[in-house]
Order: structure tokens, then sequence, then C-alpha cells
């Protein structure tokens, strides 16, 4: 797409060069064009209630907050002549948003193809980054990554997209499916070994995995440095205790865990986060997802009727409500399969943070119905109405997270040397988890995004999106 963002020509803060190399995906490891020859601004924002989401940190009030290349560079010490000054008062700063489960869409190509043909159907990396920014998600886990993710990476490296940092997870399953499958041990192992030296940072494994297989990928996962995240596979019915073995990092669903349970009680949930504790093993519920497969199954009125349908591809706004497989093969019996999962999901996160589970916050965006940065903010609410206390949901999308992916010294809290990853807001998100989304203005790895050039973003991405919708049907473009 030759459309050029007009926020590409905002002041760029400085990517400069940083010799920390802890992060596996740094975005500063080269000098961007764009800030060459540029000094990039100090920013301060000014007299601001901040939540640091430190162990047993307080709020620190009415503080002055210095930011210098892409850093933290003081909590209330002075400002420096020279610098740009956010006004903070009354307004709230909490460590930028991370969703530990999106799968992220890239450049495809449908049906088959010559050698040497590229992709045919084209998803601009700006835009499918804009909505997570816009709601303050500065990290994601992509759990089905690919060699476009790394591009979209770069993009935001290099400083021609404004994005979030971005996890890679290589998909490993059995089955007859495409992709990485594998059917024994040996194969299960050497396909770790090639997703590392391919470069990604992280395995997730499947449900159509054998048993042997499922523990040996996650015993090579560990030899080699990779946590690993995932399904339970399907293999282990009737005997999910054998799943939890050493380093199984984290259920990507609670779904994962229902699936296996023998009866919906409270009982068969605490046998569950018992397995998940004894283990260590984290839990990302993903509540959201199943909320929207719910919604969609019963209905699509009300995926038809969201203001938010508008920012996202017209490619998958077709496929949504024209060619819905969960509406399409909706019958009584799976609606109210669904609901009794939803409201026994629940029960679930309420037995595992009863039993201790560290548990993320996850969408699963991708999914379809899941909204692309703003169903965080609804993951959260989900998990306060399960329980949760303000700050243990603040908790799930920030500091947690960031200690699974091992980039807790880089993100996840507001302390001094910490990367600039900072959401500003209106209203205070300890006495309510839905002032998340009273958004005042997004820092981006040092980077200042006013609402108001969010809500500009948003806009012109929706216009965009409406503007090529006749050039995109799902069943012309893919033939399904
Ligand atoms: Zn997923």
């Amino acid at each position: 797409m030759s459309y050029r963002h007009p926020y590409h020509t905002l002041p760029f803060i400085g990517l400069f060069l940083m010799t920390m190399g802890c992060a596996p995906f740094a975005t500063t490891s080269t000098v961007s064009q764009k800030g060459k020859g540029q000094k990039p601004p100090v920013w301060a924002i000014k007299q601001v209630n901040v939540i640091p989401m430190t162990t047993g940190g307080h709020v620190l009030p009415n503080v002055s907050v210095v930011i210098s290349q892409g850093r933290i560079l003081s909590l209330d010490g002075p400002i420096p002549p020279g610098a740009r000054v956010i006004d903070g008062r009354g307004k709230w700063l909490i460590p930028g948003l991370i969703d530990m489960h999106v799968h992220l869409a890239t450049d495809s190509h449908f049906g088959s193809k010559l050698p040497t043909q590229g992709a045919t159907t084209f998803f601009d990396t700006q835009d499918v980054m804009t909505p997570y920014i816009a709601n303050g998600v500065t990290t994601l886990f992509d759990l089905n990554s690919k060699p476009e993710h790394f591009g979209q990476r770069n993009d935001i490296a290099r400083g021609d997209v404004i994005g979030p940092r971005m996890a890679l997870a290589a998909l490993i399953n059995g089955g007859n499916g495409s992709g990485r499958i594998v059917h024994t041990p040996s194969d299960g192992r050497q396909a770790v070994r090639s997703a590392k030296a391919e470069g990604y940072e992280f395995i997730k494994v499947y449900s159509q995995l054998d048993i042997e297989t499922y523990k040996a990928i996650i015993d090579e996962a560990d030899k080699q440095g990779l946590k690993t995240v995932g399904h339970i596979p399907n293999a282990f019915r009737g005997k999910v205790e054998q799943a939890f073995v050493p380093h199984f990092g984290m259920v990507a669903h609670a779904e994962e865990l229902s699936k296996q349970a023998g009866d919906f009680s409270d009982r068969e949930a605490q046998r569950l986060a018992a397995l998940m504790a004894a283990n260590g093993t984290w839990l990302s519920p993903t509540m959201i997802a199943m909320k929207r497969i719910a919604s969609q199954t019963r209905s699509l009125d009300e995926l038809r009727a969201s203001p938010l349908l508008r920012y996202v591809h017209p490619l998958l706004q077709s496929k949504w409500l024209t060619a819905n497989n969960y509406n399409r093969n909706r019958t009584p019996e799976g609606i109210a399969r669904l609901d009794q999962l939803l409201a026994f999901h629940v029960r679930l996160v309420q037995a595992c943070k009863k039993a201790g589970v560290p548990m993320v916050a996850g969408t699963d965006t991708g999914v379809s119905g899941v909204m692309a940065g703003f169903d965080l903010h609804t993951e959260l609410e989900l998990l306060a109405e399960a329980g949760f206390t303000p700050e243990e949901v603040l908790n799930s999308t920030t500091r947690l997270p960031a200690i699974w992916l091992g980039i807790d010294g880089e993100v996840g809290t507001i302390e001094v040397g910490k990367r600039a990853d900072l959401v500003l807001l209106d209203a205070n998100p300890l006495d309510n988890v839905k002032n998340t989304r009273a958004i005042s203005g997004v820092i981006v790895n040092g980077r200042w995004l006013s609402k108001t050039t969010l809500d500009r973003m948003l806009s012109d991405l929706s216009r965009r999106n409406t503007a090529s919708r006749d050039q995109y049907d799902w069943k012309k473009v893919t033939g399904n």
C-alpha cells in the first residue's frame, strides 16, 4: 500500500543505540535513519500520580516523570530545561499494557501459488498495530508466529511504524495439518532446535501432539533456553496430570483446562488449579475470546453493530460477517455448552487465584470478533468480575507478563532506567479497572502520542478501511 501515514512526520524520539542486549526483541538495535542528526527531545510528565506496579510499590502522588532517550530518567526529580512538558495534574500513569495472546494478521496468499510468487493480500503493519497502540498496549505476544512477524517487528524497530514490542512463539503441532507437524520425540526436539535457529524466542505446543512428542518438545525447549506456552494436547484426556511436566510454562486458555475437566464442579476446578500451582504453570485465561465466540454463535447482530468493526481490516470484516463458522455451525446444544463454559471459566480463574497460579491477561485477538487492543480492556474487566482486585488486574497486564517473558528488567513497571512504555490515564484504575480505557496519551519506547494523535491514527485507519471495503470479499479472495 502506498498510503503514507500522516503521523510519520511527527517528532521522532531517538531510538539511539543502547548496548543493553538483554531483551530478545529490543527495538533499539539500530539507529533509525529518521533519528540521525536529531537530538531526541526530553519529555517530562509534570505532577502526575504514578502507579509504579513494583512489588509493594505505593502510588507516588504528584511527581514529575522525566523521559530521555526512550527511558525513564527520573521519578520526582527536577525537570531539565528545554524538556517538553506534559501536564499530568489529576492524571494517573501506569506501565504500558501487555497482551499475552494475539495472532497478528500478516501478508498472505490464498490458494495455490507459483514458485517466486509472493503475497496477494497485504496487511499494512501500521494498520495492524494502531489499535494496540491507541489502547495503550506496548508489548504483545504472538502465539503462532511466521517470518512475516519478524518483518513487522523490524518495521517497528526501524521507526517506520509506531507499534508495540513483539514476542514471537513458534507453534508445533501433531496431526495432519500444515505447519510444523511432528509425530515422534526426536522430530519434536529437532523442530524446537530449528525454531530457535530461525529466531523464535518461545515455543507453543498445540492440541494434536502425542504425549511423548509433547514431553520431548517441552524438555528440549528448556534445554535450548526457550519457554513453552500452549494448549494441553487432546491425548491427555482422562490423565491431565501427566501434561504438567517440568517447564510447561503457561496454559494459553482457561478452555484448555475446561476441556480436560471431568465435570464442571468447583472440586474439579480446584483439582486443575492445584495441578497448575504444583507445576509452576501460569494461566492466560483469554475469557474475552470465549465471550465473543458465544456471542457470534448466538447471532451476528452484536458484532455487526460494533462501532469497533471499522478498525478491523475489511477482509476480516467480510470473513467475520459472511463466512463465520461459529455462527454457521451453531446448534442449541452448542450455545448451551458455551454458556456453561463461560461460567466454569470464571470458577476456574477463581480456583487458580486461590491456589496461587499467576495469571496474565491475553485476548486471543485474531479469533473472529475479538477487537485488537480494545478487548484487552474487556479482558481486564472480566478478570475484575471474576474477583481480581484492581491491583491484581493491573499486575496481570504489566509486571507479571513482563516477568514471564523475561523482560522485567526493561518493562512492566515504572522505575528509573526502565524503558518508557507508559499509559497516561484521566482516572484512577485502582478505583475501577474500567479507567484503563480513559487514555489521555501513550508513551511507547519514549515516544509521546497524545489522545488527539491516537484518535487521528484511529480515524485514519477507519476511513481507509471503509473506503476499501468493496475490494475485500472473503469468498472471492479465498475461494472459501
Ligand atoms: Zn490463540
